[in-house]
């Protein structure tokens, strides 16, 4: 998944000092891409020249290809450009004062995959190169200098905003603090699984009324996914070693380890009940819940848990993510905004029921999102989901359009909800580079998202790759060795994941 974060700057560059500011970005950031292809289309018509009065011919070829082109058009001829990166794409984007936004400016953007290091401070560097640039071509001007960069503010921005405000501060940090512990992470992960949740709230509930859980053979190492071990492992439930009492039956006490009651049966310890040695009593081995069991189990936080890292794992900052309280239903409500747009989650281990159904569109009109997404772990009843599409229909028909997802069953969470964020992600990146397509010839962030799509398929298809020794530099380095700086493997998903089976859709899950 693509993430695109940009700036704005009011400052009326106009088309004369376009290709200029070009020109100078060259030297200090990189060739500007679209430029770089305008003056090799020269070159292949006009035939090339070698040295400085070759690149004197092309610019001044340029500037006057621009010019017949402006009084054609009577629109400035450079849009703008992009500059590329091994891992991320930096453009930039001049809006005319014919454009729909208050005033002209420049538009500086990068667009970035959960690999990219430091991205925002990268797009700040350009922001700062850019700014540089425009300042001194306004002070040779003797015009008004820049007022600064805004991040571009946007009503779905606010609507996180808004949620953020609403929440306890602490309760925010406690919560983010709590969903990253790596055992908490580990044992959720556990809890997709439909039978396994059965199988501890049974067992939690039978321990609430002192019946031990015995462990069965079948069941400490299934094959079918299930097994006591991986509970145990992942801290959801403890093995103990009951003893009970032969003639009454009553239970006498609980070991953690068959060792320890090694130690009580050489001490010759006796039956409170019947008199008789410990060690002739009964002994079981049976299963207890853990706590971590009993807090994932209630109120759906093994599902908060699991949306809370299926979103960090697809790059989803911390700080982008807000996790409000339980409601007193059980419903959990998560507020996720993703490259300014917030999206509102509404988590329930259950069916989603109409009376859900009311209350999740109660929840995304009193926060203002766009973007609902509902998650069920059961059954999706048709009476709930009509009531949903017919909503997005009223809202459609009064011109705020709203998108809503349902996702029904846990296991599909993750695959569905990638799917859903990269076709948002897509279409925005779309929506930010479309002005650059004219001066492209085509389309500006079909490229983009070609380009990395190239770098994630070639770490994917090339597994046992071994990458080269950092040392060499081989004069390919610059355009091979792309592929190095992205070594944390991405997992790329088959067309044919969507007919996988269900373990198998996990485990890809999983390895995200
Ligand atoms: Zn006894």
């Amino acid at each position: 998944m693509l993430f695109t974060e940009s700036k704005f700057m009011s400052c009326d560059v106009n088309s004369s000092a376009r290709l200029p500011l070009l020109e100078s970005l060259r030297e200090k950031t990189a060739s500007p891409l679209i430029q770089e292809m305008r003056r090799r289309c020269y070159e292949i018509a006009f035939g090339a020249e070698e040295g400085a009065s070759g690149k004197e011919r092309l610019r001044q070829l340029e500037h006057a290809i621009a010019e017949m082109s402006e009084l054609d058009k009577g629109s400035p001829y450079v849009q703008g450009d992009l500059f590329c990166f091994e891992d991320h794409v930096l453009f930039l984007i001049f809006k005319n004062s014919a454009h729909n936004d208050d005033a002209a400016g420049i538009q500086a953007g990068i667009i970035y995959t959960r690999q990219t290091a430091q991205p925002l401070r990268r797009l700040d560097a350009f922001c700062q190169e850019v700014q540089e640039r425009v300042i001194c071509a306004s002070l040779s001007k003797q015009t008004e200098a820049p007022a600064g960069w805004r991040r571009s503010k946007t009503s779905r921005t606010t609507a996180f905003e808004r949620f953020l405000a609403k929440q306890d501060i602490d309760f925010l940090f406690t919560a983010a603090r709590r969903e990253t512990a790596p055992q908490r992470v580990r044992a959720a992960e556990l809890l997709d699984d439909d039978y396994t949740r059965e199988f501890l709230r049974r067992t939690r509930e039978a321990h609430l009324e002192g019946c031990p859980t015995k462990l069965l053979k079948g069941e400490v190492s299934g094959e079918s996914g299930f097994s006591i071990d991986r509970l145990s492992e992942a801290g959801l439930v403890l093995r103990e070693v009951l003893i009970s009492c032969r003639t009454t039956g009553h239970a006498l006490f609980r070991l953690p380890s068959a060792d320890a009651l090694a130690v009580i049966t050489v001490s010759n310890a006796k039956c409170s009940e019947c008199g008789a040695l410990v060690a002739d009593e009964r002994v079981e081995d049976v299963i207890a819940p853990t706590e971590l069991a009993a807090a994932l189990l209630q109120d759906a936080a093994w599902l908060i848990n699991r949306i809370y890292t299926i979103l960090r794992r697809l790059g989803v900052p911390a700080a982008e993510i807000a996790i409000a309280p339980v409601t007193n239903l059980g419903e959990a409500h998560v507020m996720v905004n993703i490259c300014g747009e917030a999206f509102l989650f509404v988590l329930r281990d259950g069916d989603l029921t109409p009376a859900l159904a009311r209350r999740a569109i109660d929840a995304e009109m009193e926060a203002g999102v766009a973007r609902l997404v509902v998650v069920a772990t059961g059954r999706v009843r048709d009476e709930a989901r009509l009531f949903l599409s017919e909503h997005a229909a009223r809202r459609a028909r009064g011109g705020t359009d709203i998108e809503v997802m349902i996702i029904e069953g846990v296991n599909a969470v993750a695959s569905e909800l990638r799917r859903a964020l990269e076709r948002f992600s897509r279409d925005l990146i779309a929506e930010e580079l479309c002005a650059l397509d004219a001066n492209l010839g085509f389309s500006a962030s079909r490229l983009v998202m070609a380009r990395f799509e190239m770098l994630q398929t070639n770490l994917t298809t090339n597994a046992d790759y071994v990458p080269p020794p950092p040392a060499t530099t081989s004069p390919h380095s610059s355009t091979r060795g792309e592929v190095k700086l992205l070594l944390p493997p991405l997992d790329h998903e088959s067309p044919d994941a969507r007919s996988s089976s269900v373990n198998e859709r996990r485990d890809l899950s999983l390895s995200m």
